[in-house]
């Protein structure tokens, strides 16, 4: 079988290391945001170039103290995208606030931003954007529309670690970014972790402050916070996954260079976009093609494993059917929704899985 990821190979290759790191931990004896969490939020902090960095126990939390410590919540509004994993708009809407959904752009799947101004209304308070598998959002433009609107900007950087934007790091291009550590993204643990950065100071206070059941005194309490932070253990871990980020990042990139050599004669298929002015991490390879049940069934036949990312937009999901979408609401998102599939992608992948992945694409014929 040749799987989407492959993370027991990515494993073996930092076993070591890691195993040192463990025993680190046990041996200091401090298991909670001890030194191995402090030494990985300064390690974060200074590689995307900002001020701070407050791990704590997952992506979604991230995006939900966020969302908390700007103050956002009942009668709110944030625009974000109907593409994307569900825990974007469920953090929007566990704070109490409203997703508001508008079309992605069909050249990065990433919102449009042409679409964002129609959604403004004087109950907006941010925008979320997502780089969604890896490839930077439109960051200039949506800065511009939220400084416009007085709107905050909260990346959704959780499958784009270690991505640029016009020579600068996803997680530094807005007022806040939120990252994941679930072992299948590209810069993951071996359990779940997040990270939020920020260069505002008082808002990484209000953070760490959350975290910690709104406490900045042990015992003493000023607000209702949360019990979400990043284990020790798993702070030793991506400590050393830190170390290789950028090497596996460009392994990925070298395979997606790979296979858009290959592929990219046949016409029955639409590769990811690459664009000059960003670098794609490729997190996931999606490919869009009108045919795409028969190449995944070709592919599966083959034992090459697929994936569908992600198979209903957010705004025709039954949980948010009160909010009145229907489909043709977003016909971008939609249209990628019934299209797109995900093959294998990750450092380890071998030259000769990709070969093969690639024949069985071609001899796959479209009409
Ligand atoms: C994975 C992911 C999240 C949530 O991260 P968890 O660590 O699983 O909570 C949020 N947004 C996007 C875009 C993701 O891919």
């Amino acid at each position: 079988m040749i799987n989407l990821v492959n993370l027991k190979r990515q494993l073996q290759s930092v076993k070591e290391e890691i195993l040192q790191g463990i025993k680190d931990v046990i041996d200091n004896g401090d298991y909670i945001l001890g030194p191995k969490v402090k030494e990985l939020e300064e390690k974060i902090a200074r590689k995307l170039g900002v001020r701070e960095a407050i791990a704590v126990a997952n992506g979604t939390d991230a995006l939900i103290l966020t969302l908390d410590a700007y103050g956002i919540g009942k009668g709110d509004e944030v625009i974000t995208t109907p593409f994307t994993f569900f825990a974007t708009a469920e953090a929007i809407s566990r704070v109490g606030a409203i997703p508001v959904f508008t079309d992605v752009d069909p050249l990065t799947f990433n919102l449009n931003p042409l679409e964002i101004e129609k959604r403004i209304t004087s109950s907006t308070k941010a925008i979320i954007p997502v780089h969604l598998f890896g490839l930077p959002s439109e960051m200039d433009e949506l800065n511009e529309i939220a400084k416009k609107h007085g709107l905050l900007v909260i990346e959704d950087a959780c499958q784009a670690f270690g991505a640029t934007y016009k020579d600068r790091w996803v997680g530094s291009l807005g007022d806040a970014a939120c990252f994941s550590f679930f072992p299948t993204k590209n810069l993951g643990t071996i359990g779940d972790g997040g990270v939020i950065t920020t260069s505002n100071i008082k808002l990484a206070d209000k953070i760490r402050k959350l975290r910690t059941h709104g406490s900045t005194k042990k015992y003493y309490h000023d607000r209702i916070g949360y019990n979400s932070r990043l284990d020790e253990i798993h702070a030793a871990i991506l400590l050393v996954n830190l170390t290789k980020i950028d090497h596996w990042n460009g392994e990925r990139r070298k395979i997606a260079g790979r296979y858009r050599q290959y592929l990219k004669e046949i016409s029955h298929i639409k590769l990811p976009n690459e664009l000059s002015d960003r670098t794609h991490i490729y997190h996931l390879y999606c490919i869009e093609s009108d045919y795409r049940k028969e190449i995944i069934g070709a592919l599966y036949k083959e034992k090459i494993q697929t994936g569908i990312y992600y198979p209903r937009c957010l705004h025709l999901q039954e949980v948010y059917s009160s909010f009145n979408y229907k489909e043709g609401d977003f016909p971008i998102a939609e249209s990628l929704s019934e299209r797109l599939f995900a093959i294998p992608m990750h450092p380890f992948l071998t030259e000769s899985e990709q070969d093969k992945i690639i024949e069985i694409i071609k001899e796959t014929g479209g009409a």
